[in-house]
């Protein structure tokens, strides 16, 4: 189905984009028609999922497909605990789809709103050193490539194209569906608590250890951290229901945040008082619940995010490196700082290829100038090695970035072999990765 051309622009507002034509394939037939019409067209094409990617990697002037009718779930191997799915299942869905056929992913980033061939596409993660980003968990995929060829991969068919289309930047061709390994549908048991700075520095690298899944943050103008360790259990679901669920996540998690963020915005040396008083509210808490409500989060306030991968044993050092340059240039920071711990990936351009990471997230609420704090922070992450959220913002080139993924040559030959006319490029993918 085809709707004519309009303006688009993402869940952080910072990014827009204007398409010549609007696509809504129904089907794996009617996306190969759309690559065809625009390849005879001399038009690009550029899949956009759920737009909650804060960097222009879904921005086009070209051909825009939106997949969402794709959307099903095509088969459940109860042998082999996988699921295929059309590439356009949101996460929230799919969640639901899988429990009700008593099954789960084994990792999730702590938002459930993205697609999932959006959410692989970029490298989408969530925490756990003893896990993988979700990338990490296709068996299986299936694409159209740059002249409307539909090619299915694996480890042991394709293995080339396999590898690399996992993580594949929406260059590689349409993601139409994936086969995911999962596990028996799992509880959480998920213990939040505050810690000061100098002690969570000290035993961030022995919780990481200790622990399935740690998501931390540090409140900027503050010496506070919070950490959520979470950990698989067989106890009974524990957890708020009704007004106390709402007060918890909407309006502490949402709303209470908001309303800082506005005064912030409107007062911004109010922001480091602002600080200090939310991190008096914060207590330790525990819950039991079903894996994805405990991964994932509501999240209704707007920011803007640049996120970096570094090594794992880089953390202190790059934390307090941002803490410094808060402190050093008298920023005004409305948003914590994210850090949460991952084990590495085979995938050429994900961001947690081949070494354990740490990934640290800097936010500021939308409409807030972020250049200077976050061109400091890129700058601090350049020193450690830091690969850039493909999601997220960044200044990086393809020159800048082409020496830190050991990989990256691989992943430019399965580009030139499945689109060599650059049916997939824009703007992002000539600036990031280069011309194919
Ligand atoms: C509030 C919020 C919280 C977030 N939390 C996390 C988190 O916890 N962890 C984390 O790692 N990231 C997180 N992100 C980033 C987010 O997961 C990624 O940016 C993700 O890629 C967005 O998915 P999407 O479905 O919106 O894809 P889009 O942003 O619409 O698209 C992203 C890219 O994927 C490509 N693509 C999408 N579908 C296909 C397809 N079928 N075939 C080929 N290419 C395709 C697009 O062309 C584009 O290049 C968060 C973002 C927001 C806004």
């Amino acid at each position: 189905m085809i709707r004519g051309a309009g303006h688009w622009r993402n869940w952080g507002r910072n990014q827009h984009a204007t398409p010549t034509a609007v696509d809504e394939p129904q089907s794996l037939l009617e996306v190969v028609e759309s690559v065809e019409t625009a390849a005879s067209a001399g038009q690009t094409v550029k899949v956009v999922a759920s737009g909650h990617s804060f960097s222009d990697i879904a921005c086009t002037s070209g051909r825009m497909l939106r997949i969402g009718a794709l959307d099903r779930v095509v088969a459940i191997d109860r042998e082999a605990l996988t699921a295929t799915v059309e590439a356009g299942i949101p996460l929230w869905r799919l969640n639901e789809e899988l429990a009700r056929r008593g099954l789960a992913l084994s990792n999730l980033g702590d938002i459930d709103r993205q697609t999932i061939a959006g959410a692989t596409s970029t490298g989408t993660h969530g925490t756990g050193i003893r896990y993988g980003s979700i990338a990490a968990a296709i068996v299986g995929l299936e694409l159209v490539t740059g002249s409307g060829e539909v090619v299915r991969c694996s480890a042991t068919q394709e293995p080339e194209i396999f590898a690399c289309a996992r993580v594949g930047l929406g260059v590689l061709g349409v993601v139409t569906q994936v086969t995911l390994q999962c596990e028996p549908l799992f509880k959480l048991r998920a213990i939040e608590e505050p810690l000061p700075w100098d002690e969570f520095l000290d035993r961030w690298d022995g919780i990481v250890d200790a622990n399935d899944h740690v998501d931390c943050y540090w409140f900027p103008h503050t010496d506070t951290c919070t950490v959520k360790t979470s950990n698989r259990t067989d106890d009974p679901i524990r957890t708020k229901r009704g007004y106390k669920k709402w007060k918890s996540e909407i309006y502490y998690g949402n709303f209470r945040h908001g309303l800082n963020a506005a005064l912030g915005r409107r007062r911004p040396e109010k922001i480091p008082e602002l600080a200090r008083n939310l991190v008096t509210q914060f207590h330790r808490t525990e819950r039991v619940d079903l894996s994805y409500h405990v991964f994932c989060t509501t999240r209704l306030v707007r920011f803007v995010e640049m996120e970096y991968a570094i090594p794992r044993s880089e953390m202190a050092r790059g934390l307090r490196s941002i803490r410094e340059l808060i402190e050093r240039e008298a920023l005004r920071v409305d948003f914590p700082v994210e850090i949460r711990g991952i084990g590495p990936d085979d995938i050429p351009l994900s961001m947690g290829s081949g070494r354990e990471t740490c990934y640290l997230a800097v936010h500021l609420s939308a409409g807030t100038p972020y250049e200077q704090y976050f061109h400091g922070v890129e700058a601090i992450m350049n020193e450690l090695g830091g690969r850039p959220h493909w999601g997220k913002m960044h200044f990086q080139t393809a020159a800048s970035l082409a020496p830190r993924y050991p990989e990256w040559e691989r992943f430019q030959a399965v580009r030139r072999q499945l689109d060599p006319e650059g049916r997939f490029a824009s703007a992002f993918a000539y600036r990031v990765l280069g011309t194919p």
